[in-house]
C-alpha cells in the first residue's frame, strides 16, 4: 500500500500540470511518462551538517507547461537558519512556485536556489527530500492506516508514529478509534476532519525530523477547538527549525523574522510586520485587506487599531 501511496505522492506533485494537461488524454500519456524535470547530477552531494539556510539568487521561472509566462521574474531572499520567514502577498503573485522550487519539483530556469550555500542542483534529490518536510493546506492522505499515512515513506517503529502523533495533538483522536494507529483513512475508512488531517499532516512532517519546514498556512477557518490545537501542533513543529510558511494569519507575520512580500513574481517588499507597516507600502495595504486572503484567524487575531485605515 505504502508504494502506491508513494506513487501518488509523486503524482500529485504532477498535479497542476496534469490539470492543464486534463481534457486531452493523448497529453495525459506524454505527462505519466514524462521524467522529472529537474537536473541530476553526476555525482549528488550530502552535506553533513546541515543547517538549513536557504538562499534564492535572481531566481526565474516558467512552468513547463507555459513557456510563455515567467512566474518569478529575479527573486533573491535569504533564509537564515532557524529563522521563521513569511511570505505573502496577492493570489497568483508566486509563493506556491517559490515553495514548488525548494522542493525542487522544478527548477529555476535562472538564478540559483543554495541550501548551507550549496546549489539545490548538485545535492542527491533523496537525500535532500529526505531534509524537508512540507505541510500543505489540504494534506493528501493514503488510503491506508494512520500508522502508515504518518510513518510515510521512512521505516518508523510504533512509538515513533505516537511520539509524532502526540507532539502534532493527533494521539487523542486517534487512540478513540477502535482500531487505534491501523485505523484506516479515505474511502473506505474513517473520515476525518479537516484539522484531523492538518494534525496527522504535521505528524507526518515530525516523524522525518526535517531540518527546513514548509508550510501552506490554511486560508479557510477550522472550528476554534481545532484550530487551537492544529496551531499548537504547528507551533511545535516550527521550534528549532528554519521555517518557510506561507503565511495567512497575521499572528504568523507578527512572529516571523522576516516577511517576503511576493506580487507579480517579484519581491514587492521585506521586513519585518512592523518595518513593513511603517513603510505604507503594499504590505499594508495586505494588512488592511487581511492578508489578501480574508483570513487572520481568530479573535486575538483583529488588527491592531493604528493600522486601521
Ligand atoms: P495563491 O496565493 O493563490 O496560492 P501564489 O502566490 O501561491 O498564489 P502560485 O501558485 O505560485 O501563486 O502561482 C503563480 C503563477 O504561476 C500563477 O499565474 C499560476 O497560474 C501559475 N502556476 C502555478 N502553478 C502552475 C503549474 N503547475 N503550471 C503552470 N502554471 C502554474
Amino acid at each position: 500500500t505504502l508504494q502506491v501511496a508513494m506513487g501518488f505522492a509523486l503524482l500529485s506533485s504532477l498535479y497542476g500540470d496534469f490539470m492543464q494537461a486534463v481534457g486531452a488524454s493523448a497529453r495525459i500519456f506524454t505527462l505519466l511518462d514524462r521524467k522529472p524535470d529537474v537536473f541530476v547530477p553526476l555525482n549528488p552531494l550530502v552535506l553533513p551538517h546541515l543547517t538549513g539556510e536557504i538562499e534564492f539568487k535572481d531566481v526565474k521561472f516558467k512552468y513547463p507547461s507555459r513557456p510563455e509566462t515567467e512566474v518569478l521574474k529575479g527573486v533573491s531572499f535569504r533564509v537564515e537558519r532557524g529563522q521563521m520567514v513569511a511570505l505573502v502577498g496577492p493570489s497568483g503573485g508566486g509563493k506556491s512556485t517559490i515553495v514548488n522550487l525548494i522542493e525542487r519539483f522544478y527548477d529555476p530556469n535562472e538564478g540559483t536556489i543554495a541550501m548551507d550555500g550549496c546549489d539545490l542542483k548538485l545535492l542527491d534529490l533523496t537525500w535532500f527530500r529526505q531534509k524537508i518536510a512540507m505541510v500543505s493546506q489540504e494534506p493528501t492522505l493514503f488510503a491506508c492506516s494512520i500508522k502508515d499515512n504518518i510513518a510515510y515513506g521512512r521505516e518508523a517503529t510504533d512509538e515513533e508514529v505516537i511520539e509524532a502523533a502526540k507532539q502534532a495533538n493527533a494521539h487523542e483522536f486517534v487512540s478513540e478509534f477502535e482500531m487505534g494507529y491501523d485505523t484506516l483513512v479515505g474511502e473506505r475508512g474513517v473520515r476525518l476532519s479537516g484539522g484531523q488531517k492538518q494534525r496527522i499532516a504535521i505528524a507526518r512532517a515530525l516523524i522525518m525530523d526535517p531540518t527546513l519546514l514548509l508550510l501552506d498556512e490554511a486560508t479557510s477557518a477550522l472550528d476554534a477547538e481545532s484550530e487551537h490545537l492544529v496551531q499548537e501542533a504547528v507551533d511545535r513543529a516550527m521550534m528549532g527549525r528554519t521555517v518557510i510558511v506561507i503565511a495567512h494569519r497575521l499572528s504568523t507575520v507578527r512572529n516571523a523574522d522576516k516577511v517576503v512580500v511576493i506580487d507579480k513574481g517579484q519581491i514587492a517588499e521585506m521586513g519585518t510586520h512592523n518595518e513593513l507597516l511603517a513603510t505604507h507600502g503594499v504590505y499594508k495595504k495586505l494588512v488592511l485587506r487581511q492578508l489578501a486572503a480574508g483570513y487572520t484567524g481568530d479573535a486575538k487575531d483583529q488588527l491592531p487599531r493604528h493600522v486601521k485605515e
